[in-house]
């Protein structure tokens, strides 16, 4: 029997359209650096939205299914786009500007994009790179830069895509759009992994995912924000969606500070400073920078009620350090492929305001109802949701990939490391589950330390000297070793002007792991190399251990 309900599409316009009239007052903020910084109510944004959806349909070509890339800073122009593109039919396709440029312009001829929106400061960034992109038919620049850049003569045999100024183009032009009908399982939006081995991969958003997903973002057991609230959205608008942010935050009127390229400790500190957001969402690289900034230039930042923090592992010292100042860290889990909100650490009601509240914050969080989650052995058996067996991590759910993007004549691919043969996705992330749905991951499957036939977690040995004071950052790997098949390497960033022995740090460790995990091969360092998403960079460190370019102290 069928049920009796409308059968409504969800969609990213409707989410544009109950933005902008429900809560049409509600602000995006744009940091410009000096000066007052650019404000815009949701309503202008969508007015907006549908002069730029004009400009790319009427002026551009725009047509149902067409990508159009972004290449742009967290703002408002950014956030026109994200409803622009997908309203009108057509495929939002943010480009992550950090990635290595051969990679870039391998991604933008996988997607073929026909059009680019880029940030004037960003031109220096796509402009040599325009004769290798012969898919961009259009770059329309946006904001601040030196368009200059764009005359120099392209490549022998290479095409000049046509220029357009953004304001130009989308001036004049009628504030409202016949948005089409669409259907809710077509794509919205596109992201490609920041895949550190092979080709990168696109994971293809549809509308009915990121609707489903906006939904849980908002809800009390996640980041539970309302239009009482401002977010400083520091996760970039290219990286998953600026972890879902954009849509969500136009489904409850929650206002937006936008950082454009600010994304330094001090301009971030000052932001804070001046705009009050009661929330904001980064990955930990950011909040170390953020704290050494604030113990150096001390501020009141505990306008925040709550940070969100994930992509890599939360540390628990950095947690502590934020509840003195007074503000909460929410960590959470996901990636590119799950949109990315897999789970979110808000401890069970029983253990609030117990001893077990800070372990509850301390894991990876917990799966909402949108998300299955399983553990698969080595040899491919189901484990227990018990807390203490750890497996690869399997999810399914209305807002996780089934596939990738196999191009413009491809068929979707299912690699099987990626997709188990029932259509989960393997996470390629290792951890346990409590019988309560806690997650703590242990390490990646690639990155585990495999000695003497023990599994030794990067992680909890990362954690444990990251709780030293006088270490700002830890990486382990693994390495080569010929009795133990592998052993964890320590590379330590110390704090401004300290250093500590190893052997003193090894002993610090002592109280904190088994005696068998502790590492013997030390280095120290100024900086853990990063990923284009600020995540540690663990194939750089290995390469450069095997390579013997790393000062080693053997303990
Ligand atoms: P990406 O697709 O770039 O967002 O990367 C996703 C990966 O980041 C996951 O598979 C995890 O390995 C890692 N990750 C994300 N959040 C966390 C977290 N809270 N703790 C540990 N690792 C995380």
């Amino acid at each position: 029997m069928l049920s009796t309900m409308q059968d409504v599409p969800l969609t990213v316009t409707r989410i544009l359209t109950h933005g902008t009239q429900v809560h049409g007052t509600s602000r995006i903020t744009t940091w410009t650096g000096e000066g007052e910084p650019q404000r815009r109510s949701f309503a202008e944004a969508g007015a907006r939205a549908a002069q730029l959806a004009h400009a790319l349909h009427t002026e551009l070509g725009v047509r149902d299914g067409d990508r159009v890339a972004t290449l742009m800073w967290n703002n408002a122009e950014h956030v026109e786009a994200y409803y622009a593109a997908p309203a009108m039919g057509a495929v939002l396709h943010t480009l992550n500007l950090r990635l290595p440029v051969d990679q870039l312009v391998w991604i933008v001829g996988h997607a073929a994009d026909r059009v680019v929106i880029v940030n004037g400061s960003l031109l220096p960034l796509l402009a040599p790179l325009l004769s290798r992109m012969p898919s961009i038919e259009h770059v329309v620049v946006s904001g601040p830069g030196d368009r200059a850049v764009l005359e120099a003569d392209p490549a022998p045999g290479g095409r000049r895509p046509q220029v357009h100024d953004y304001e130009e183009l989308i001036g004049g032009r009628p504030t409202s759009y016949d948005w089409p009908e669409l259907d809710e399982r077509q794509a919205a939006a596109m992201c490609y992994t920041s895949g550190t081995t092979g080709d990168p991969k696109g994971v293809v958003y549809s509308h009915r995912s990121i609707y489903l997903h906006s939904m849980q973002a908002n809800s009390a057991e996640s980041m539970a924000l309302t239009d009482r609230d401002t977010t400083l959205v520091i996760v970039p608008q290219f990286h998953v969606n600026a972890w879902g942010l954009p849509h969500a935050t136009f489904m409850s009127g929650v206002n937006m500070l936008m950082p454009d390229r600010f994304l330094q400790p001090k301009p971030l500190a000052e932001m804070i400073d001046a705009e009050r957001p009661t929330h904001a969402a980064a990955v930990p690289s950011i909040w170390q920078g953020l704290l050494a900034e604030l113990a150096e230039r001390p501020r009141d930042i505990s306008c925040l009620n709550q940070v969100t923090v994930g992509g890599s592992a939360c540390p628990p010292a950095l947690m502590v350090a934020f509840d003195k100042l007074g503000v909460t860290v929410r960590h959470a889990w996901g990636m590119t492929e799950t949109s990315p909100l897999g789970t979110i650490a808000c401890p069970p009601a029983h253990a609030i305001g117990t001893d077990e509240e800070f372990a509850y914050r301390v894991t990876q969080g917990r799966f909402p109802a949108g998300v299955e989650a399983r553990l698969t052995g080595p040899n491919g058996e189901r484990l227990p949701w018990d807390g203490t067996s750890a497996g690869e991590l399997e999810v399914r759910g209305p807002w996780i990939a089934a596939a990738y993007y196999g191009g413009v004549d491809g068929e979707p691919m299912r690699p099987a490391d990626k997709f188990s043969e029932d259509g989960w996705l393997k996470t390629g992330d290792v951890g346990t589950i409590s019988p309560d749905g806690y997650l703590t991951l242990t390490d990646r499957v690639k990155d585990v330390i495999k000695s003497g036939g023990e599994w030794i977690s990067s992680l909890e040995l990362e954690n444990a000297l990251m709780a030293h004071p006088d270490i700002a950052e830890a990486a382990v790997v693994a390495v080569p070793d010929e009795k133990w098949g592998e052993r964890p390497l320590a590379t330590v960033v110390f704090k401004d002007g300290v250093t500590v022995d190893f052997a003193d740090l090894r002993a610090f460790l002592a109280d904190r792991v088994a005696k068998w995990q502790l590492p013997e091969r030390w280095v120290c360092t100024t900086v853990v190399p990063k990923t284009s998403v600020g995540k540690f960079d663990k194939k750089v460190i290995r390469r450069q251990y095997a390579d013997g370019t790393l000062d080693v102290t053997r303990l």
